[in-house]
């Protein structure tokens, strides 16, 4: 499935309008060119006509072999002169031509009937921007998880879960297994999973990110519009479905069909989804029916994030840092 047809979408019209504004700034440096040097203009025209005469030539039937000679020599002579011209103006070589911000694809997109790497870099930073517009942290690396963060009792079993993460990240395909992230507010479960997030984008995968309150709520808005499909149809089927939050949502009869939906069509079809949840094992039982549960602790890999309130930690250390600093 890949990246979002939106971001597709997006870099296509930056690639569309590059190509407008090179056609434009040429436009421009012909306008200059010409105002300064009217002959440079009947050179251009001049060579522009090189081809219809030697169709002309053609068609006459007069020696095609000599007038085509000859049409090329001409040719090469107002060409020399035109650049002479321009070069009298100090003006670079290649003044006459579209300047292109991606040489490779001429800023198509496409180079070699396949996707340019500029077209592809462009889609996966509107693939960052639009996780990162729906996560309250943004995209993060593996780097910045810090062990020492963590109480010594409980750094092993973060450090295996870290470990397992990055590993995850690192063999991310669409069959992956999927992953149930438990343990308290502030213990860096948002945090790798954005960290795999990041990784599955950068190899090209549709990542969608949600967190659940808030995709919940959407759903619920628009189960009265009708549109309910798209979004229930992209979360089922992206190629790596994070659920951040899993448990704060809003919980209706409605949400609780379609979470089971979303869950149990991504089971069926072997997609990877990622969920975080502040909730123990027997609080998902309590919470959600029988068939969520039973779906997302039997067939998840269950992690349980452990140690006190990371975020606090690392803002009273940032707090104290720039306190140094002054
Ligand atoms: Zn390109």
């Amino acid at each position: 499935m890949g990246y979002s047809r939106e971001s597709y979408l997006k870099a296509k019209a930056i690639l569309d309008r590059k190509r407008l504004e090179s056609e434009k700034a040429l436009e421009q440096r012909r306008a200059i060119l010409f105002g300064r040097s009217p002959e440079a203009r009947e050179l251009e025209r001049k060579i522009a006509r090189t081809s219809i005469n030697a169709a002309r030539a053609v068609y006459n039937g007069k020696d095609v072999k000599t007038e085509l000679e000859n049409l090329r020599k001409q040719n090469l002579a107002t060409q020399k002169r035109l650049d002479d011209i321009i070069a009298g103006f100090k003006f670079p070589a290649n003044y006459l031509e579209r300047w292109y911000e991606c040489e490779k694809c001429q800023d198509t997109g496409y180079a070699n009937d396949r996707m340019c790497i500029c077209m592809k870099n462009l889609i996966r930073d509107f693939e960052y921007e639009r996780i990162n517009n729906s996560s309250s942290l943004s995209l993060r690396d593996f780097d910045t998880f810090l062990l020492e963060y963590y109480e010594e009792d409980y750094r092993e079993t973060m450090d295996k879960i870290l470990d397992y993460c990055k590993k995850y990240a690192n063999d991310f395909s669409v069959s992956s297994p999927s992953i149930l992230m438990m343990g308290d507010s502030g213990l860096g479960k948002t945090h790798l999973s954005l960290a795999i997030a990041k990784s599955a984008v950068d190899k090209g995968y549709g990542v969608i990110y949600v967190s659940a309150p808030i995709v919940c709520r959407k759903m619920e808005n628009e189960r009265f519009n009708q549109s309910i499909d798209d979004t229930e149809r992209s979360l089922a089927e992206c190629d790596l479905l994070i659920f951040d939050d899993l448990g704060t949502e809003f919980m209706t009869s409605f949400v609780m069909s379609t979470l089971y939906t979303i869950i149990n069509k991504r089971l069926i079809t072997s997609k990877p989804t990622i969920i975080s949840t502040n909730f123990n094992g027997d609080e998902i039982r309590q919470y959600y029916d029988q068939r969520i549960a039973s779906r997302i602790l039997g067939s998840y890999k269950r992690m349980y994030f452990k140690g006190s309130d990371i975020r606090l930690k690392q803002a009273l250390e940032s707090y104290s840092n720039s306190n140094k600093e002054v």
